[in-house]
């Protein structure tokens, strides 16, 4: 009954009921209902050069074998939602390495390729990080950006404690310039999903006009844009029918930005993020204030020069605050050599994180040090703990970020975007039966969840 009592617990017996009758409704004995809903979606994406990403649990993978490589062959990218729908943070590090292999021999024996995983319930533990980079998993995509786009004050009473338990569940973090970047954890790429989903504006705040679900999809995409992070839309395709003109409105405002919005699956993130760890600039002087730069990147690479002056071959082309540099090769003209300087007891770690993020870093000594745009010291790295290091990570980057000195650097999308849109869902269920079968798979998975209704109701999981 973990199913039940996390449903109670969290939305109250009204709503676990309200939520029953919406199973009837969302689902069907047979796959069609899901099947035209998972259309919908990659039929929206398609509109706009897309394809949307599909996470869904083994055990339902292994019922509807046919249908899920469908979808995969229309263009769909298919990640793994757990072995059963289960959280891992009531399993041991045994249990949670044991289910994974048991969801990969599952998506293996019917030759449906994976790189990703995202946790049921987001609910991702330090122990499962290691755990995918050991099983090969190119990346996740659990750490749960929370935007502020809900009036809470409006809610009422019942509405706003589920909907700060759905915060605290989901281990929510703040949006910043950092937290809306993937970032490497060793070779696993951790890819940021935002909140409030699908779920929480449907069923929880009750909001079900498609039209303000979109205007607020666009809120929160407006928001990333301005960041230069991503927005990893999650859904669930049980709502797609209902969501199809929310996410039109998405996609619609995404594509009409000024700058361009990159709109891609989170595989192509993920390759991208990792094709561009391997960049480097390289910057030399040539003359008085002149620095010949030589970027090893890719052609699709987006170079940003920020408070400097390039000169291509001649004439100077005018500079702005920012500016895309069109050829990787180039003559720039700054007071200070355009990179970031780091004191000789730094240690490499600051350097690793400052290439991951894609600016150029050298190693000085204090004479030397403003020569550069920014002189950093930082002897005590980025700390130990997790808190530590988002800490100063996020503090870091928001300080280049805000840096008023002229700086080459590489931005975070390829092909000049500005940002970048993740079409995401979660197949928890794709029939009625699946969706009770679900109660007794987790309970056969010997899953006490109970342990995490008791973390959250002590408020353990903020
Ligand atoms: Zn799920």
């Amino acid at each position: 009954m973990n199913l039940v009592s996390f449903s109670i617990k969290t939305k109250g017996m009204h709503n676990f009921v309200r939520r029953l009758w919406t199973v009837f409704a969302r689902f069907g004995f047979s796959e069609a209902r899901i099947k035209q809903a998972l259309y919908a979606l990659l039929e929206a994406s398609r509109a706009y050069n897309a394809a949307p990403t599909f996470f869904i649990p083994a055990v339902v993978l292994r019922r509807h074998p046919a249908l899920i490589t469908e979808i995969a062959a229309s263009g769909a990218e298919i990640g793994i939602h757990g072995y059963v729908h289960n959280d891992y943070r009531c399993l041991s590090e045994e249990e949670q390495y044991q289910q994974t292999r048991q969801a990969i021999s599952i998506f293996h024996s019917l030759a449906l390729p994976f790189q990703g995983f995202r946790n049921p319930y987001l609910g991702w533990t330090e122990e499962v990080l290691h755990i995918f980079a050991a099983l090969g998993f190119t990346y996740e995509s659990n750490e749960a950006v929370i935007h502020d786009v809900i009036n809470c004050e409006k809610l009422l009473p019942a509405q706003r404690s589920g909907y700060e338990k759905s915060m605290a569940l989901f281990q929510a973090i703040e949006p910043t310039a950092y937290t809306l970047r993937p970032h490497f954890e060793g070779a696993l790429l951790r890819i940021p999903t935002s909140i409030p989903d699908d779920e929480i504006l449907f069923d929880r705040l009750r909001i079900t006009d498609p039209m303000e679900i979109g205007r607020i999809w666009c809120q929160v995409m407006e928001r990333v844009y301005s960041y230069g992070g991503i927005y990893t839309l999650n859904l669930h395709p049980e709502r797609g029918v209902l969501c199809k003109l929310s996410l039109e409105a998405l996609l619609r405002y995404a594509r009409s930005r000024p700058q361009a919005v990159w709109i891609a699956s989170l595989r192509d993130v993920a390759q991208w993020w990792k094709e561009r760890s391997k960049f480097r600039i390289g910057i030399s002087a040539v003359g008085s204030d002149c620095w010949l730069v030589e970027a090893s990147c890719a052609p699709r690479a987006t170079l940003i020069a920020r408070h400097l002056t390039v000169n291509y071959q001649s004439p100077i082309v005018a500079n702005g605050r920012e500016e895309v540099i069109c050829e990787h090769r180039c003559i720039l003209q700054a007071a200070k050599c355009p990179c970031i300087a780091l004191s000789q007891r730094t240690p490499v770690s600051v350097m690793d994180f400052l290439y991951e993020q894609g600016y150029p870093g050298v190693w000085s000594s204090p004479g030397e040090a403003t020569n550069y745009s920014l002189d950093l010291d930082m002897p005590e790295g980025l700390g130990t703990t997790r808190a530590e290091q988002l800490e100063r990570r996020n503090s870091l980057v928001q300080k280049i970020e805000q840096l008023d000195a002229p700086l080459l650097y590489f931005g975070c999308w390829p092909e000049e975007c500005r940002a970048a849109l993740a079409i995401s869902g979660d197949i928890d269920s794709v029939t009625i039966q699946d969706f009770f079968l679900r109660i007794l798979e987790v309970a056969s998975a010997k899953v006490p969840y109970v342990a995490v209704n008791r973390e959250l109701n002590k408020g353990k999981l903020a």
